[in-house]
């Protein structure tokens, strides 16, 4: 037959077969952060949707016996101190040729079992858990840490925050100590150092087939965190053979019916003038149900009657700009939610005011508002290419029916460790992790397809105007998040910008949005990476 012609069966099956990951996690019942591994293990889960993968996520408890061995890798997130480990995963690890992570906690418990000889094996001994270099006090705040992760020249600083008032510490201070016994089997590949007693301690371990991690990477994560380190680390312990390769994207964010057109036009040209690709983050039906803008007169404005808004869309588009949606109104119902109730300052699919799912929420009635605000973009002759949730959050059912409407989103992301989120119960509470990413993932814990956003975007302070616009990031930073985006070998760098940023009636609180935005675009060109058009990184 025609279609068995020249056929390349291994060819085919390195396309088409993806690799089988296990992921097993503490949840140790009943306790109050049952679930908290559960939602590093999503985390995970995610990450490794980059890659072409089929990922089962299972708590520890319930590891069967060989399970190991029908996955070409299985990662331990060790998330709760001294949770025992079933002997029957800890055999499977001791006795695979299988690829086996191991994160933080509990390694003890196979290497110090003596029923296993794990320091002749591996070549390399776990020596015991460092924290806190003492406890933190008002005189003591900052005690120090193994905070500080060495890779591909960047210094990564653990996050670390101490309140005296409440004495209470926000940090993962802890890390496995382990010591390279015998160099033909064991390497560290990445150095931890106590920055307060300049001690190191190999931060990521490799024997053969075994990988341990000294710390959960997946906990306080940042643009310039060792999260990176886990992210770029991933393609080894898979080992694709991703060449490196850095993609610049930039997103013009919240362009809703008020949009000035003057903005748009500057930064249209000005893009166009660099041959820069851009994506345009559309907000389609214009609502202040309050009137908060409008003299306390309710305004509403359908894409059809947001006159600049398409003559501002259609400027863009002629000169490299491409339409994505970002909510249907990006506010909900008539409530300050939690700012104004106004388009581009409220979430749409999430209470913010309760941190609960609103009162309708489904994913019927998510499915509803993505149709209406796509079929209000093709009534007036726009195609988005993708989704952007607003304010990046959105409930477990909501976020669900984004993959029904989009096939490509464009964003960070919250995840939660159930359907209906309960954050508050003693035993067993509910978490929520944002989680960015700084690459494509294929596919989230949701069925998502990701194209990253992982700089963050420019912020001055206007809390004289505007009570909610109080934090400060400058395109500086953005710069150096950029450069730190860089270890990761596929490493991204893309970030947003609200054009508002260049209207006059913000003189004189701000008067250099222009030239700030025009920094990052240069900074970022100078580290090396290609501006691409977000479009072409969508689903195929
Ligand atoms: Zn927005
Ligand atoms: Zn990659």
């Amino acid at each position: 037959e025609l279609f068995l012609l020249n056929p390349s069966p291994a060819t085919a099956q390195i396309l088409t077969t993806p690799i089988k990951v296990l992921i097993v996690y503490d949840a140790p019942s009943p306790d109050q952060y049952e679930k908290l591994g559960f939602a590093y293990a999503i985390m995970l889960r995610n990450l490794i949707g980059h890659f072409n993968s089929a990922v089962d996520l299972v708590p520890i408890q319930n590891y069967s016996a060989g399970k190991i061995e029908s996955y070409q890798a299985t990662f331990y997130l060790g998330s709760y101190y001294n949770n025992p480990i079933p002997t029957a995963f800890l055999n499977d690890v001791n006795a695979t040729q299988k690829t086996v992570v191991w994160f933080k906690y509990n390694l003890w418990q196979f290497a110090w079992n003596t029923a296993y000889n794990f320091n002749t094996r591996y070549g390399f001994s776990f020596v015991g858990l460092q924290g806190l270099n003492a406890p933190p006090s008002s005189s003591n705040p900052t005690p120090g840490f193994f905070d500080t992760v060495s890779y591909k020249g960047q210094s990564m600083v653990k996050y670390y925050a101490y309140d005296a008032a409440s004495n209470t510490v926000n940090a993962d201070p802890d890390v496995g100590v382990t010591q390279v016994i015998d160099t033909a089997k064991a390497q560290a590949l990445v150095t931890i150092t106590n920055s307060k007693t300049s001690a190191q301690a190999p931060y990521i371990i490799r024997s053969g087939n075994f990988w341990y991690f000294a710390d959960m990477p997946l906990s306080y994560i940042g643009p310039r965190d060792r999260y990176l380190v886990l992210c770029d680390i991933l393609h080894d312990i898979f080992a694709d053979n991703q060449p490196v390769s850095h993609k610049a994207l930039v997103r013009l964010e919240d362009v809703d019916a008020l949009v000035n057109f003057g903005t748009m036009k500057t930064l249209s040209d000005y893009m166009f003038s660099k041959r820069i690709p851009f994506s345009i983050a559309t907000i389609p039906h214009y609502l202040d149900p309050l009137g908060v803008y409008n003299g306390g007169v309710r305004e509403e404005v359908p894409l059809s009657q947001a006159g600049t808004l398409k003559t501002s869309l259609n400027y863009a588009l002629a000169r490299g700009g491409k339409i994505l949606m970002h909510g249907y109104t990006h506010q909900y119902d008539s409530m300050r939610n939690k700012n104004t109730g106004v388009s581009a300052d409220d979430f749409e699919f999430w209470n913010a005011v309760a941190n609960t799912p609103v009162a309708e929420d489904s994913t019927a009635w998510a499915l509803g508002r993505l149709l209406a605000g796509k079929t209000e973009f093709q009534n007036n002759g726009y195609a988005p290419f993708a989704w952007e949730t607003p304010h990046y959050q959105a409930s477990p059912l909501s976020t669900k029916a984004v993959p029904l409407v989009f096939n490509t989103t464009y964003q960070r992301a919250v995840y939660y460790t159930s359907d209906t989120p309960n954050f508050t119960a003693t035993v067993s509470k509910d978490f929520q992790v944002g989680q960015f990413f700084p690459y494509v993932i294929k596919q989230d814990y949701y069925g998502q397809w990701i194209v990253p956003e992982n700089l963050g975007n420019i912020e001055y302070n206007i809390s004289s105007i505007d009570p909610s616009s109080n934090i400060t990031y400058t395109w500086q930073d953005i710069c150096l998040n950029a450069q730190y985006a860089t270890v990761v070998r596929d490493g991204f760098a893309s970030f947003f910008f609200h054009p508002f940023w260049l209207e006059s009636s913000l003189a004189p609180l701000v008067t250099t949005g222009f030239t700030d935005f025009k920094n990052i675009i240069q900074c970022i060109t100078t580290l090396g990476y290609t501006w691409t058009d977000a479009s072409t990184l969508g689903h195929p």
